[in-house]
């Protein structure tokens, strides 16, 4: 079985409400946060496969195409992988918030959609995210869950970036393997 980090993309990766982008629409809105190359490089040394899982809700709500989230995504992976970071691939989820879909976060269907194509042991993998959603999807698909931010009553830890979070993911990792 194979090991994997499921990264949440907006919060995680890249700025969104900040002084210079609210949400992104188009690659030039995406401004990645600091140490997230030097994370994910981490995080591949360490795991079989660092994907994204996120929710786009501007799609199904007509802030933007589906081409250009797309486009997005391209970027992103080809910005990352210059640096040295791979991203195995991003599963999105286009739906209106409210249109009751399976794949929105907190639902755990892109998490395990995934884990089942690249046969993922859940429990061996990590779910990092921003909001207690990314928390709740992670949990409900069983994997350990690493809160970005100051405080979440139900993830394994909290960390205030992705450069902190991959640290604690790769020592925890180590002693699961390792116990004592
Ligand atoms: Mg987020
Ligand atoms: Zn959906």
């Amino acid at each position: 079985m194979k090991r994997a980090v499921f990264l949440d993309r907006d919060g995680v990766i890249n700025e969104v409400l900040t002084h210079r982008v609210k949400f992104v629409n188009e690659p030039k809105q995406f401004y990645f946060l600091p140490g997230v190359e030097v994370a994910i490089k981490s995080l591949n040394d360490y795991f079989d496969y660092v994907f994204v899982v996120t929710n786009q809700g501007g799609i199904g709500l007509g802030f933007m195409k589906e081409k250009q989230l797309h486009k997005i995504h391209d970027h992103m992976v080809a910005e990352l992988e210059k640096k040295g970071a791979t991203i195995h691939e991003v599963a999105y989820c286009p739906h209106k918030p409210k249109a009751g879909c399976k794949c929105r976060k907190p639902n755990s269907k892109m998490i395990v959609d995934l884990g089942k194509k690249f046969k993922i042991d859940l429990e061996q993998s990590y779910m990092v995210g921003d909001t207690d959603t990314d928390i709740q999807a992670g949990k409900k698909a069983g994997t350990r869950t690493v809160f970005i931010g100051k405080h979440d009553p139900l993830a394994d830890a909290v960390y205030p970036n992705l450069k902190e979070a991959a640290q604690w993911i790769i020592q925890d990792l180590k002693i699961g393997n390792n116990p004592q």
